[in-house]
């Protein structure tokens, strides 16, 4: 494994944790790592957690290392959590900011490394992408070591945390100008041994719509198609708000998911209740847009994704205007499906996607 804090890259600041009487966060010891120290070199003792801050050169990442000190038959197992990819899908990274809060290192087998926010700067600004250099740190994977802060951040991951890690949680939400239906994405293009165990995750999760994705140059889905780490996408929520039901939905999908990993199983308050049945969808279709202008999306697919209702084939999805109001073109179903998720922004440049759906037949 190679390590960027050689080349002075970015450097990390730790604190030891300890929750004070009101069961809140609060570092209390500062360990101060160099640049130059590999990642291993961040100790983090069994039964401990470690408030950990990554500084890159205009950037920095809050995330919270944790080791258990339960101990099994089974060799430790690491996994990644990360939030904040997209940083104006929020519901993950409030959820993300429970965990490492919540989670008591003395019954968790193995380790976990926490994410909080991966694409702080983005967070500040309320943008989708990294700021400096417009990167989505969902796709353009593998990055680059001396490249611009987007490029560092994803090769940081490829080249630091990867390696270590035995699986991969991605949190998302629709975007401001998205609505959602709650589903994750699992790596159909991955090695069979890797597709099945991330398939078999996501039996585990509370998600209703379970889809296949051929993905491969985004965060988990590098992962696992070039570097055989199997892991997941999660959607739960949209529209830039981070209500409390979305948040408590990726709590409880987090602990359902440490507890199929056989990390953690004292989370009954969010175990108890068995996950929820699925639907897969083997067939995802994006509908792009052939304009530039206005996007009017139909009630119909409004409706529909609030009640979780089934569009029909050939039933109208929207149409384009442009700013005087002529028209520019409709779009239709080419298939039955249930909406995922669509674009409700007005917005919309030819290329854009307009809705993506699932196919049932
Ligand atoms: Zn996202």
């Amino acid at each position: 494994m190679t390590s960027l804090f050689s080349d002075n890259n970015y450097e990390i600041e730790a604190h030891d944790f300890k929750p004070n009487a009101c069961g809140t966060a609060r570092p209390y010891i500062k360990s101060e790592l160099k640049a130059g120290m590999k990642l291993h070199a961040l100790h983090v003792e069994p039964g401990t957690k470690q408030l950990v801050k990554f500084n890159f050169n205009g950037g920095e990442i809050p995330a919270t290392f944790i080791h258990g000190l339960h101990v099994k038959d089974q060799p430790e197992k690491t996994l990644v959590i990360t939030a904040g990819v997209h940083p104006d899908e929020y519901p993950g990274i409030a959820a993300l900011v429970r965990a490492a809060n919540k989670i008591n290192p003395e019954k968790l087998h193995g380790h976990l490394l926490l994410f909080h926010c991966v694409n702080l700067p983005g967070f500040w600004a309320r943008s989708r992408f990294v700021p400096e250099d417009g990167f989505n740190l969902n796709s353009g994977y593998p990055g680059k070591a001396d490249g611009t802060l987007g490029e560092r951040i994803a090769n940081f991951f490829v080249t630091n945390i990867f390696p270590q890690a035995d699986f991969i949680l991605d949190l998302h939400s629709g975007s401001p100008t998205e609505r959602l239906t709650t589903c994750l994405f699992y790596p159909e293009d991955a090695r069979a041994d890797v597709r099945e165990t991330a398939f078999n995750a996501a039996m585990a999760t509370d998600i209703p719509w379970v889809l296949a994705s051929h993905a491969k140059d985004g965060e988990y889905s590098y992962a696992a198609n070039y570097m055989n780490v199997p892991g997941l996408l999660l959607e739960r929520g949209y529209a830039g708000q981070c209500r409390e039901e979305w948040i408590h939905g990726f709590e409880r999908d987090i602990a359902l998911l440490l507890k199929h990993l056989g990390m953690y199983s004292d989370l009954p308050e969010l175990t108890n209740i068995p996950p929820c049945r699925k639907n897969i969808c083997a067939h995802t279709f994006y509908l792009e847009s052939r304009h530039t202008g206005l996007w009017y999306p139909d009630e119909n697919i409004v409706n529909s994704i609030m009640e979780g209702r089934i569009i029909r084939k050939g039933s109208r999805l929207g149409h384009i205007e442009n700013f005087y109001g002529e028209f520019l073109g409709d779009y239709y179903a080419e298939s039955d499906g249930i909406i995922f998720y669509y674009t409700s922004g007005l917005a919309i440049r030819e290329g854009d996607l307009l809705v993506a759906y699932g196919l049932l037949n």
